[in-house]
């Protein structure tokens, strides 16, 4: 079975969407990845830092999803990471109401011993030299490296964003955000400038509008599945990213072709994230709601229409 290390945090996000509002809930970039990346047969260990503050239960919900958190570090006189954010009416665009990193800030991320020689990496949206750390302490060469990331890290750490996404196979990113680092509208002008940077394999997220893959001249275009309630879009990129490493992950297949496949798990696991707040929907969904979504996904993206 392949092993999976996933790094980002483990939070409290308050929510504000145009259905209500949340106190602190459980969130958090690794914590979405982990719950997306639980579905498939992989061996999965949680890079990250909490404060005394965070609940045990939230801890036992992850290893009862089959996540080790042995490189979860608790700072008992510290603060979670805590975010909060308010979305507009369109449910597309939201504001950051406030970004307190407090445990972050001093996180030096320790990947434990028996997942240094794992096969993929999942960098989830963190301070880009705390990926970089994670990189640096692999001991073998992983098959595949993937990197998240936004607009926060941009505006305060460029550099050395720039400097770890040399180093990546994979990033995933979201369409605004790839506006940003690469200062073009066009998103396949953005992608051609982010292979330059590095990546072999560009994901561009659009939120309802779906998910863009890009390796070189090829593209790959997965559209996500329209929903008839959206209560919550927070997590629904960290969920696409799981579903996509996790799918790749254990399926070993590191190749163009499968990582189609694996944006089209993203999306299917997505669609579940954004229907109640937080994790709330990640939480329960069985081996069926998978299948069946994956059955409308075929139904809603295949035609045949005779080409001479
Ligand atoms: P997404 O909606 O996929 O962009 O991810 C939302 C999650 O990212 C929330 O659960 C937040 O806790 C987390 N998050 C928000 N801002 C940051 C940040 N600057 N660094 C790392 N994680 C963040």
């Amino acid at each position: 079975m392949s092993k999976l290390v996933i790094v980002g945090t483990v939070a409290f996000d308050a929510i504000e969407t145009p259905f209500g509002k949340t106190d602190k809930i459980l969130g958090g970039a690794a914590t979405f990845i982990g719950l997306a990346a639980s579905h498939f047969d992989v061996d999965a260990a949680a890079v990250s830092v909490v404060g005394g503050d965070f609940p045990q239960e939230y801890l036992d919900l992850l290893v009862n999803k089959n996540i080790n958190i042995e490189g979860v570090e608790i700072v008992k006189d510290g603060k979670t990471f805590f975010w909060s954010g308010k979305y507009h009416n369109d449910m597309n665009s939201r504001d950051t109401l406030a970004t307190e990193l407090n445990v972050l800030e001093h996180f030096n991320p320790v990947v434990p011993e028996a997942y240094q020689d794992a096969e993929v990496v999942m960098l989830g949206n963190l301070h880009p030299l705390t990926q970089q750390s994670v990189l640096d302490q692999m001991t073998k060469k992983p098959k595949l490296t993937i990197l998240d990331t936004m607009n926060f890290w941009m505006d305060i750490a460029l550099d050395d964003l720039h400097a770890v996404i040399k180093n990546i196979d994979v990033i995933t990113i979201n369409d605004e955000e790839a506006r940003q680092l690469t200062g073009e509208y066009s998103l396949v002008v953005a992608a051609r400038k982010i292979h330059d940077m590095g990546p072999k394999y560009v994901v561009i997220k659009k939120g309802e509008h779906g998910a863009l893959l890009f390796h070189n001249d090829h593209m790959f275009y997965a559209p996500a599945l329209p929903l008839e309630e959206v209560f919550d879009p927070t997590g629904a990129g960290d969920t696409f990213a799981g579903g996509f490493a996790g799918y790749l992950a254990k399926t070993e297949d590191y190749s163009f072709e499968n990582m189609k496949n694996a944006v089209i798990y993203g999306s299917t696991l997505a669609s579940f994230c954004v229907e109640k707040f937080g994790t709330e929907r990640m939480q329960n969904i069985s081996k069926d709601d998978v299948e069946y979504r994956l059955k409308e996904f075929k139904r809603l993206t295949q035609f045949n229409i005779e080409l001479s």
